[in-house]
């Protein structure tokens, strides 16, 4: 179809879209997991914008976030465009993170039209509703184009500009203006649900429901980053893929997200860290990957060994540690780089002083640069287990 023959029907669309933008609040029904926090104290809804083409569903649109420049730049070519349209294009959605497709003000008129006729919108994910804790950290419930939600949650580090390392110290940094850096840590999702059953964990509880893709892993990045006003550059924010879902098992899109987040949004990999519950061919995979857009890997140990982790972690008995720790030899680190463990406490399971010592040793054998992520578990509803006494 030529640039100037979209139809009446998509131009009256576009008009309405622009005098009718729609404010929408959605209450979502929030799911927990042990990494998140339980104290909600305040709740902040936001509002929902949606440009109204016509299909308020989504079921007929196509998201062009989610994209990299390279198909942008196909889907102009396809369209008649040149091809550095593609890269206008993949310039607003990631970098401006423009987030309707006619307030893409560097595309003529006419193409945004056309491209809304044809059923393509920006698409992507928006927080619908954030959970504020005590602390700063904020949960948010992020909506996917079908409406399903996934947990995204931000944690701010450096508390009040605190150095976080005992001294005390102040540590405000500024940029040459003066404004003052902003430090988080950011855990995203990579599924909805999970298949792995940990036993401790509620997105367990979900069963699987379905994968997300490329667009809906970074889309919840770039939401958080639009939320904080983040400049990419000034501010330091760390990735960690440790939301609901197993990335592994959602490799390609996992994958596929990451290299979106650093060629296009200009993010280090070395910023970003993916957790494994011990995917073997996953983690042989992912050493094949190369170092300029492979992000730091940990493992989700959680046991001091296999009898108790089978337990806990019924896909130990597919892949025993010491398999998981044999694929874990295949990836290449980098100059300081390390493996982390996370090891949740669960009270009388896996925090005993004996497990502890039987974790040292795993990790010394394993003959790599390995740090320890303790974490305590947080209870849930219908899970068995307790958290650990504080002197655990
Ligand atoms: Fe939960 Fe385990 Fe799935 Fe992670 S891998 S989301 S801990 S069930």
């Amino acid at each position: 179809m030529a640039l100037n023959t979209f139809t009446k029907a998509g131009f009256a669309a576009f008009r309405r879209g622009r005098s009718e933008l729609r404010l929408r609040r959605r209450h979502c029904k929030g799911t927990k997991k042990y990494t998140m926090l339980s104290q909600a104290v305040k709740k902040r809804s936001e509002q929902l914008v949606r440009w109204g083409t016509g299909d308020l569903t989504g079921a007929h649109q196509k998201p062009l976030f989610g994209l990299d420049a390279a198909e942008l730049a196909a889907r102009m070519v396809e369209a008649g465009e040149t091809p550095w349209r593609g890269r206008q294009l993949a310039e607003a959605l990631y970098r401006q993170r423009i987030g309707e497709l006619e307030a893409i003000t560097t595309l003529p008129t006419l193409l945004r039209l056309r491209l809304a006729d044809e059923g393509w919108v920006v698409g992507r994910p928006r927080i619908a509703e954030a959970f504020q804790s005590v602390d700063g950290t904020e949960r948010y419930l992020v909506q996917c184009q079908d409406e399903q939600t996934v947990e995204t949650v931000w944690m701010p580090e450096g508390d009040g500009g605190e150095a976080g390392d005992g001294s005390g110290q102040e540590l405000v940094e500024t940029d040459e203006s003066g404004k003052r850096r902003q430090r988080a840590t950011l855990c995203v999702s990579s599924q909805v649900g999970c298949a792995v059953n940990c036993q401790f964990c509620l997105t367990a509880k979900l069963g699987f429901q379905r994968n997300l893709t490329a667009g809906e892993i970074a889309g919840q990045v770039i939401a958080a980053f639009e939320r904080h006003g983040i400049e990419v550059g000034r501010d330091r924010v760390n990735l960690v893929f440790m939301g609901m879902g197993e990335p592994f098992l959602n490799y390609d899109n996992f994958m596929g997200a990451v290299r979106l987040l650093v060629q296009e949004v200009e993010l280090s990999p070395q910023r970003m860290t993916v957790s494994t519950s011990g995917i073997v061919p996953g983690i042989e995979r992912f050493a094949q990957e190369p170092p300029e857009v492979r992000p730091k890997l940990a493992i989700s140990l959680n046991a001091p060994n296999d009898a108790i982790r089978r337990e806990i972690m019924p896909i130990n008995r597919k892949w025993p540690i010491e398999a998981v720790m044999g694929a874990m030899h295949q990836v290449p680190l980098r100059p300081r780089e390390r493996i982390t463990f996370e090891y949740v406490l669960l009270g009388g399971v896996t925090d005993r002083p004996e497990d502890a010592i039987e974790v040292a040793r795993l990790a010394r054998k394993t003959g790599l640069p390995v740090k320890v992520n303790l974490i305590v578990w947080n209870p849930g509803p219908g899970i068995d287990y307790t958290m650990p006494q504080p002197r655990r």
